[in-house]
């Protein structure tokens, strides 16, 4: 180890533990912690953050980081944590503490108020704090913007690194030009698929067995982790010895299943990450879009995998006697892959899915690049669900308001759902070279998997990022012509479509 990093080690695993207080709150937050505790929770949320900026956001660090910047000595991964803490001062020494700690309780509020209203299917009041909040985005994006660098672009570049408008205007060209046709084609093929045996009155014990199951059974370490409830369910990593997920559980089947596959899949990324890295600044997945990749891929390209449910199938009916008894395993899998629009993100299908992020990343681009008002969000949004979806929602829950992200100040945010997506197709079809991938999942052997993704991905944590994994592992730069494929090839099957 360098004796110049040496001395800023302290600084750092202090920033650490601050952040890790901090995601503390949050995961306590929408798990154990009382209804009427978020007011003052906001408030101490607002100061360990602005702790965290006086920790990292100071003399020392900044000549400290210098000195480790010219310093030849350091590890590849002392130099990774360097290069994040630089990234890091630059960003937050554009913005005055004041604001950056007042935006950080805003944005806890925010997202109180979000949820008041969405319960309420209020937009108006709302839209005064979004305003607000998308505000303090674009102003502190100002501050961070280089050489006439668009305002979007600063933020789109916090979650994907790589990926600008200009390379996701050209991959959601392709999502619209391709899968707008697939979906109409499968909505006309006459095929019905039967998914009504996963609508049912299935008690939260029956559901809760099974997903712990599930989550083992993928790779999830209850040693090193936990799993609990949550309206929405999300993953909190602290390091790679406490990482924790949550699960919901309600009247379809098929959501209380693959949402513990998903984020059973996001866990085991942050399990998988090296003992060299983990709690320090570069010890946690490479971007928003590579975890998504993960837990998609866990989700969909493992879990919605005939081969998948072979072994365990009669576990799952065993489970559900009076729903799945009759339900061959045929039966079921076409089910768990039915394509029909609907209006909520979070319960969207393969096919549908990245129409729904499609939509958002249009409403986020004019919002913060183009002229379009909060007022006007909750219309602009309905007509868009028309045009892609052939749907409308009649209500603001299931409209504008479903998603948490804006209230917290999340633009950038969307676009790596369906990045992951296409990710997660694209590893597929090389891993599909490598291994048989689907043999080996008919044998019950899903480490195998895992594991390969562990090494090529998950250990490697931040060192590097989405695209130079990609490059790394596929040889290949990133590719969404990989994620059209699969879509045309599933739906085709599944639909019988021709050609
Ligand atoms: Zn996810």
């Amino acid at each position: 180890m360098s004796k110049t990093f040496d001395a800023l080690k302290p600084y750092l695993d202090r920033a650490m533990a601050l952040k890790a207080a901090m995601a503390l709150f949050e995961w306590d937050n929408e798990t154990l912690a009382p209804k009427e505790a978020g007011r003052l929770t906001s408030k101490v949320i607002g100061i360990l953050s602005g702790e965290y900026f006086g920790v990292v956001n100071q003399d020392k660090v900044k000549e400290l980081a210098k000195a480790c910047r010219e310093d030849s000595g350091l590890t590849q991964a002392e130099k990774a944590q360097v290069r994040e803490l630089s990234e890091e001062l630059e960003k937050l020494g554009c913005i005055p503490r004041e604001e950056y700690q007042e935006f950080a309780r805003l944005a806890s509020e925010s997202a109180r108020v979000w949820a008041k209203a969405k319960e309420k299917d209020d937009f108006d009041e709302f839209a005064p704090m979004l305003e607000k909040v998308i505000g303090f985005q674009k102003k502190f994006a100002g501050y961070r913007a280089k050489d006439g660098q668009k305002k979007y672009d600063v933020m789109l570049n916090d979650y994907e690194p790589g990926f600008s408008m200009e390379v996701l205007d050209e991959f959601f060209g392709a999502v619209k030009q391709e899968i707008v046709p697939l979906l109409t084609a499968v909505k006309s093929s006459g095929v019905m698929v039967r998914d009504d045996f996963l609508t049912g009155e299935f008690t939260d014990e029956q559901q809760e067995r099974i997903g712990r199951f599930l989550a083992e059974y993928v790779g999830f370490d209850f040693s090193r982790g936990v799993m609990a409830v949550s309206a929405h369910p999300f993953t909190t990593n602290l390091h790679n010895k406490d990482v924790r997920i949550t699960t919901h559980y309600n009247q379809n089947l098929d959501s209380s299943l693959f949402s513990v596959i998903h984020e059973a899949g996001h866990a085991v990324y942050e399990l998988g990450i090296d003992d060299e890295l983990t709690q320090t600044f570069v010890g946690e997945g490479a971007s928003m879009g590579m975890h998504e990749s993960q837990s998609r891929f866990f989700e969909n390209i493992i879990g919605r995998n005939r081969n998948f449910w072979i072994p365990i199938y009669g576990k799952l009916q065993q489970a559900f006697p009076e729903a799945l008894t009759d339900i061959g395993l045929d039966l079921f899998v076409r089910g768990v892959n039915k394509a029909e629009p609907g209006l909520i993100r979070t319960e969207a299908d393969e096919l549908t899915y990245s129409l729904h992020v499609l939509i958002r990343y249009e409403l986020e681009k004019e919002l913060i690049e183009g002229d379009l008002t909060v007022k006007e969000l909750p219309g602009v949004w309905a007509d868009k669900y028309e045009e892609y979806l052939g749907i409308r929602p009649e209500t603001m829950k299931e409209g504008v308001l479903q998603d948490i992200h804006w209230s917290q100040g999340s633009f950038g945010y969307f676009p790596s759902y369906a990045l992951g997506s296409a990710f997660g197709a694209q590893l597929y079809y090389h891993m599909k070279k490598e291994m048989d991938f689907d043999g080996l999942l008919a044998e019950g052997k899903v480490e195998v998997i895992r594991e390969y993704l562990r090494e090529h991905i998950h250990k490697h944590g931040k060192l590097k990022d989405s695209r130079r994994i990609l490059k790394d592992v596929t040889g290949e730069d990133f590719n969404p012509q990989y994620y059209v494929r699969y879509l045309k090839e599933k739906y085709g099957e599944l639909y019988r479509l021709k050609g």
